[in-house]
């Protein structure tokens, strides 16, 4: 952290969040310090309410309110799963598929019955991710990431969390020998080809630009 206080401030309680953020801006935003990068609890900041209908919509609502209360440029980003036929539902419901917040097993079993009678050539789907940058002067952008796969019947790995054991990427290890899913790939190798690195990577030159000229 400078003198200053941060330059960064990310709309996550995650640290894991935190530290993937750092290493994807690191190469992109020269001098950026680990600690120039916090996140909202390190500020003390409120989650505000998530009551928008898309992605990109939640991303804002939380970097708008994290600006607002930090007076330093905000981050945050919303993700979900998009299922192909079901006109891309779960979507923001994800969290929430099954009624209650954050039950990831009881979420990924709803959805496994409800796509039982769906063949494998309709089982498309994709993580989406959109990740927001709003300043303090108003400024805001977003970026989106997708990271597209087909859904398999059976839960498979260990890894990740949420629907990753349903989800195999269209983009395989070259270690595979059959159909992996995302629970199966390290946290590398998933950050690698996942809808948030996708979306976080083609933020990067923006958020340079904008730390750029607010030190400047
Ligand atoms: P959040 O945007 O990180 O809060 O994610 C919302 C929900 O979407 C999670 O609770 C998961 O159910 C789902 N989700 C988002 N990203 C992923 C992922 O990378 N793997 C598995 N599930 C995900």
């Amino acid at each position: 952290m400078t003198a200053a206080g941060p330059r960064l401030v990310l709309a996550t309680h995650n640290r894991h969040k935190l530290v993937e953020l750092r290493e994807i801006l690191a190469p992109v935003v020269p001098g950026l310090a680990p600690e120039d990068v916090v996140g909202a609890a390190d500020v003390g900041a409120e989650p505000p309410v998530e009551d928008g209908v898309t992605f990109a919509e939640n991303a804002l609502i939380k970097a708008r309110a994290l600006a607002r209360a930090t007076g330093v440029v905000a981050l945050a980003d919303d993700s979900g799963l998009c299922v192909d036929v079901l006109g891309g539902a779960p979507g923001v419901f994800s969290a929430r598929w099954s009624g209650s917040h954050g039950d990831d097993h009881a979420n990924l079993a709803l959805l496994l019955a409800q796509l039982e009678d769906v063949p494998d050539e309709h089982r498309g789907a994709q993580f989406t991710c959109a990740a927001a940058l709003v300043a303090p002067d108003g400024y805001e952008h977003v970026e989106v990431g997708v990271l597209r796969g087909r859904l398999a019947r059976v839960a498979r790995g260990r890894n990740g969390f949420g629907y990753d054991p349903v989800l195999v990427p269209d983009e395989q290890p070259a270690w595979a020998t059959g159909p992996v899913t995302c629970a199966e790939l390290s946290p590398q190798e998933k950050n690698a080809i996942s809808h948030r690195g996708h979306a976080f990577r083609s933020l990067a030159p923006v958020v340079a630009r904008v730390l750029a000229s607010a030190s400047g």
